[in-house]
């Protein structure tokens, strides 16, 4: 179960006080972790595809919610949320979300077409990457009269054997369909937290497919729009859907007696300040600057800037030689924390005047177990190195997250990550109200991840490995160290 945008301490605090009694089971007879990590930028469709593949997004080629794609001249923008591009979104969006990311920009496989590969069969109910072996038709009669002479869409997509994505795809009727395809765009599309919660009991209840994920993107929501508290009172009526999903087993005892479980979310969040939250990257001086969805150099820009909420991605025309400049620019000004780049094999970062880089090699290990060589202020990214250790202070797993946005060729030349309070908005030039995410910063990058059955992971990187361990182990009889060899291989 992924559960969009819920940052640990509310999830913590929802368990805690009683109100999450479902999610509290699974966490006191499994574990839980309160301090697992995102990647960078912490945002849903990076975040998502890293949870899907086990790739962080240099592996995945999904860096977020927008990316200016160079062999095109185009920005890909693949929306904010799902429902929000289905309701309101033009049919760009709508392809580029649920075909094009899937189809065309994701280059790692995922844990669906991993499962398959070992004979597993999986089930996925609005999980936004979803790529699998089996062919699903689009079912909304709305939307086959938009295929009709479109370059856009087309009248399937691929996914596990079983798919479900509100009223647009659904690969077996449960009678829970609310509108037999007749919703359209500017109606409800039946996809909501509730029909996830209902189709993921009756996956269960009928024990349609050995693996399951089932995604509630409300939370997130909420988060942006009312802030941290509001969340932490939506959490109840989120256990509620993951009570309904355990019941359908026969109850707590019996659900987890008969399935390994993880709960995770993909991202944290992080409040915006009432004013002045938002840092408009429209200017920066002695360089022309294209924004918005239809950037790109055509027109002589010097930079095309690709906002993610608090993350944004720049492209330089005469990239690597002004990368620097513009990085130093940029880090000081009020709401950008840091700026990072690519420097001749290493990654380096700026903030507050101070500057270091790093690259995976021999040196310092950190609490991942991956190595680092560092040189340079350690300071500018809070990372203390003390007896061959790296300690990560603010900016939680840092150096390989970092590294995971700036090795994607896909990544800017320049990446940005924001303050706390502020955001760089969307493509569209709007920003969110009361809290967003995609920054390095601890606040939206750590998640609370919550496991019976298998270990709870310390990644959201981790997820899709732990999966299919456990399935290789359990109903193969190979191992899954095995399997890991091979994956090198
Ligand atoms: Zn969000």
């Amino acid at each position: 179960m992924v559960l969009d945008g819920i940052r640990p301490d509310v999830m913590r605090s929802a368990i805690g006080d009683g109100d999450a009694p479902a999610l509290g089971a699974i966490a006191e007879r499994g574990e839980a972790r309160w301090d697992a990590v995102s990647v960078f930028p912490s945002i849903t469709p990076a975040a998502t595809a890293a949870i899907a593949t086990g790739e962080p997004p240099s592996g995945t080629g999904i860096l977020g919610h927008a990316w200016y794609d160079e062999n095109e001249d185009e920005i890909v923008v693949y929306g904010a949320k799902t429902e929000t591009v289905i309701s309101t979104g033009p049919i760009k969006v709508l392809h580029n979300n649920v075909w094009r990311m899937n189809r065309d920009d994701l280059i790692a496989p995922t844990i669906f077409e991993s499962l398959d590969d070992v004979g597993v069969d999986a089930a996925c109910v609005h999980f936004p990457v979803r790529r699998g072996p089996h062919e699903h038709p689009v079912r909304m009669k709305t939307v086959e009269g938009y295929l009709k002479g479109s370059r856009y869409l087309s009248p399937s997509v691929s996914g596990p054997k079983e798919y479900f994505l509100g009223d647009l795809f659904y690969s077996t009727e449960f009678g829970t369909n609310g509108r037999n395809g007749n919703g359209g765009f500017q109606r409800s599309v039946g996809i909501n937290d509730e029909y996830a919660a209902e189709v993921g009991a009756r996956l269960v209840a009928e024990k349609v497919a050995p693996f399951n994920l089932v995604y509630f993107f409300h939370g997130d929501k909420v988060a942006h729009h009312e802030g941290i508290s509001a969340q932490r009172r939506h959490v109840a009526k989120l256990d509620g859907f993951v009570s309904k999903i355990m019941e359908a087993a026969g109850g707590v005892d019996e659900f987890l007696a008969e399935n390994a479980v993880i709960a995770v979310s993909d991202h944290g969040h992080a409040p915006l300040l009432p004013k002045r939250r938002f840092v408009n990257l429209a200017k920066v001086r002695g360089y022309k600057v294209s924004l918005g969805a239809r950037a790109g150099f055509s027109a002589g820009a010097d930079i095309v800037a690709v906002p993610n909420g608090r993350a944004a991605l720049l492209y330089l025309r005469d990239a690597p030689k002004s990368v620097a400049d513009v990085a130093e620019r940029l880090s000081g000004r009020k709401g950008v924390d840091l700026a990072s780049w690519r420097e001749e094999g290493w990654v380096a970062v700026r903030r507050v005047g101070r500057e270091m880089r790093f690259r995976p090699g021999a040196g310092a290990t950190d609490r991942y177990g991956d190595s680092w060589e560092i040189e340079g202020d350690h300071r500018a990214l809070g990372v203390e190195v003390s007896d061959g250790k790296v300690h990560y202070g603010d900016y939680p797993d840092a150096l390989s997250r970092l590294w995971g946005c700036l090795a994607s060729s896909r990544s800017g030349d320049v990446v940005l990550s924001a303050s706390p309070g502020h955001t760089f908005g969307e493509v569209s030039g709007g920003y969110h109200q009361a809290s967003d995410h995609g920054s390095l910063h601890r606040e939206d990058s750590e998640v609370f991840s919550i496991a019976c059955g298998v270990p709870a992971p310390e990644k959201i990187t981790d997820v899709a490995p732990t999966i299919l361990a456990h399935f290789i182990e359990d109903e193969n009889g190979v191992s899954a160290a095995k399997v890991a060899e091979e994956n090198v291989g």
